[in-house]
């Protein structure tokens, strides 16, 4: 491990941080601070800590990135519940299987659709994981970096 590796890009301070502590510390300030809810006389509702404030804001913005996933459930679930009602409310079977019949095609492309819009929200999930686990924060001069350690 190279150790002039650890330091900032911008002023060369050894007061650097990982996003990743930044991160959890700020949580664990966020979990303390819900004990003090108060109401003041100006009936303004206020949470006790400054300090804890602070840290909270600057985990923030070091937050690692959020998995999205793709849905498009809700939408198979409402065509299937309509599909059965719809026939059921008909009370004739060739209606619930031309009913299913119709959801099957745009339920194949729909289930197309997902996997691969999820495959590429994967790919660029671990992109952007790799890329926090890797970055850093200077306490003297505010300076974001990302170090990487195989360079
Ligand atoms: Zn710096």
């Amino acid at each position: 491990m190279n150790k002039n590796l650890y330091r900032c890009s911008k002023c060369g301070s050894d007061n650097i941080q990982s996003y990743e502590a930044i991160y959890n510390g700020g949580k664990s300030a966020q979990t303390s601070r819900t004990d003090g809810i108060s109401v003041g006389s100006d009936w303004s509702v206020g949470h006790a800590t400054t300090s804890g404030n602070s840290i909270t804001h600057l985990a923030k913005t070091c937050a690692p990135p959020v998995k999205e996933i793709y849905g498009g459930c809700g939408v198979f679930i409402f065509y299937l519940i309509l599909a059965i009602v719809v026939g059921a409310a008909l009370f004739a079977i060739q209606l619930i299987v031309a009913s299913l019949i119709v959801i099957v095609f745009p339920l194949y492309k729909w289930a197309k659709k997902i996997t691969g819009v999820n495959a590429e929200r994967d790919v660029e999930f671990s992109k952007a994981y790799t890329q926090w686990k890797r970055s850093y924060y200077c306490h003297r001069c505010g300076n974001r970096f990302i170090i990487n350690e195989n360079s």
